[in-house]
């Protein structure tokens, strides 16, 4: 191993060449391109393989980054991809979008001193490498099992679980009210950050495992929640959070002042090719538009960034913590200073002004007070503060919030907490009903796809105890 690996002390961290914002400022595609053969060895050779390797560890799925980096290092791909695919449905999407900087990349070890092995970067190359070479084939189960599972939810939650319930023989039944699979990563994640290729040839890859669509398809008014538990040995819900969260001040009704995913939702199908009214009309384009975003999460960036891409006149975005207090990837921020964002943080709105239309953003300047009980500073508006910003377009993106399901569901029984999200046992992943699991973001609100695809390959595999331990218990009464 040694002459092979620990190359951080002479060998500096390089980054796959990101296209200059000059360029990217002007269409979709990817801001990286994929690393050379040669570099992605070099750079998975700076991994200092060091004894508790923290990356993996503050990895969701617990990834085993440093074998793998190794057998990159080595030139062996094919087993490094063998490896990777191991504890990731979706290694290429991970590396893609992934947080790396507050995850694997954020606790290498070298970080401090020498940079951090560039993780995501590596995934994605080992990844994309094997769809090249043919490595990535349709799951054929060593035998089928006669019981079938139903999940409701097409993003990485119930695209993860269905993977893993197809390996065991599962026949697998995906219901989703989109006309396309994917979720969050098809209509909320811009083509910039995931070419959405990436995600169509996963969807092609289940449906040849033989993982059946029902597209189009709201359970709750398509096919009734009740229905589908009688038609499923098992059912998984992953329907992800979907209630945007408001903004209570005046002139919020306005034209103009649009939430962030029906913006972001309409750019990516037009992206697929779709005739979208709303960018036709000009609803949902920020062509030649003075835009501001409200936020400061991984949502308001998609934004920032699409509507740079569209052509926006000037494009702000207004946070009411500062910098170093936002929820959304650093990285990300940097990429849209790079493309020419401009941040007003320590901003909050106060009202939307205009006649017909909105026509300027009143802002408030803020101070961040005390700590409250969650440790966070409290915004306290300063007195006397105002500016007023112009805008023709206003996107909101504060967050979003679960519907509620036992209402859509017409199931009551169906428990939920404080906050919405659907109430499970975490052992056993199994909600209030019998046979009914929950998995991703319905369960821990807004979050992350690594941890949906982690609760997927979780759900999976208590689904699996929940049909075995029920098939025996039938059996040992029949044989009684
Ligand atoms: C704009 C945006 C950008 C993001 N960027 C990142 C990022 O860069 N990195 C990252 O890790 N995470 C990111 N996230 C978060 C990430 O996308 C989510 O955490 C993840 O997609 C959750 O997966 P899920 O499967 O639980 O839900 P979802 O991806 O939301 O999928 C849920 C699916 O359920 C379907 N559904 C809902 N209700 C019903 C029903 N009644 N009947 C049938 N189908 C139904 C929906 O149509 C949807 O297809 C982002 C989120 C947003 C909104």
């Amino acid at each position: 191993m040694a002459e092979k690996m620990l190359k951080f002390v002479g060998t500096p961290q390089a980054m796959p060449v990101k296209r200059p914002a000059a360029e990217r400022r002007h269409d979709f595609q990817e801001i990286y391109s994929a690393y050379a053969r040669d570099k992605a060895a070099e750079q998975a050779a700076r991994c200092s393989q060091c004894g508790v390797p923290f990356c993996q560890v503050h990895c969701p799925l617990h990834n085993n980054i440093p074998d793998w980096l190794k057998l990159t290092a080595e030139g062996r791909l094919d087993e490094a991809y063998e490896l990777s695919s191991a504890t990731n449905n979706f290694p290429e999407i991970c590396g893609r979008i992934c947080p790396q900087d507050r995850l694997c990349e954020g606790n290498c070890v070298i970080e401090k001193g020498f940079e951090s092995v560039t993780i995501g970067s590596v995934e994605k190359f080992i990844t994309d490498t094997a769809w090249e070479r043919g490595w990535v084939k349709p799951i054929q189960p060593r035998r089928e099992r006669p019981e079938s599972i139903g999940i409701v939810g097409a993003g990485p939650a119930g695209l993860a679980a269905a993977e893993q319930l197809r390996r065991k023989g599962y026949q697998v039944a995906i219901y989703d009210r989109y006309d396309r699979v994917g979720g969050l990563l098809i209509y909320g994640i811009p083509n910039f950050k995931l070419e959405k290729e990436i995600v169509q040839r996963r969807e092609k890859l289940l449906r040849d495992s033989k993982v059946t669509f029902h597209l189009n398809c709201e359970v709750g008014r398509d096919v009734s929640f009740e229905e589908l538990r009688q038609r499923h040995g098992a059912v998984l819900v992953a329907t992800g959070v979907y209630k945007a969260r408001d903004i209570a001040a005046p002139g919020i009704g306005l034209p103009g002042i649009a939430p962030a995913l029906d913006y972001l939702t309409a750019s990516n199908r037009a992206g697929l090719g779709d005739t979208v009214a709303d960018i036709e009309s000009g609803v949902l384009d920020a062509r030649d538009k003075h835009v501001v975003v409200i936020g400061g999460g991984d949502t308001a960036m998609d934004c920032v960034r699409t509507a740079v891409r569209q052509g926006a006149k000037s494009v702000k975005c207004l946070y009411r913590r500062d910098r170093a207090n936002m929820p959304g990837s650093q990285r990300e921020v940097k990429h849209a200073e790079e493309e020419g964002v401009e941040f007003v943080w320590l901003s909050a709105p106060q009202a939307f002004l205009g006649n017909d239309r909105v026509s300027h953003v009143r802002t408030v300047r803020i101070h961040l007070g005390m700590p409250d009980a969650s440790g966070r500073q409290t915004p306290q508006e300063i007195a006397n503060s105002h500016v007023n910003i112009e805008a023709d377009l206003v996107l909101k993106a504060l967050g979003f919030d679960p519907e509620d399901l036992p209402l859509s569901f017409a199931a009551p029984e169906l428990g939920v907490t404080g906050w919405g999200t659907l109430k499970i046992d975490w052992r056993s992943m199994m909600s209030s009903l019998d046979g009914v699991f929950a998995a991703g973001d319905i369960v821990r609100g807004a979050s992350l796809v690594v941890w949906a695809v982690r609760d997927g390959r979780d759900a999976a595999e208590r689904i699996h105890t929940y049909l075995t331990t029920k098939a025996a218990a039938a059996a040992s009464m029949a044989a009684e």
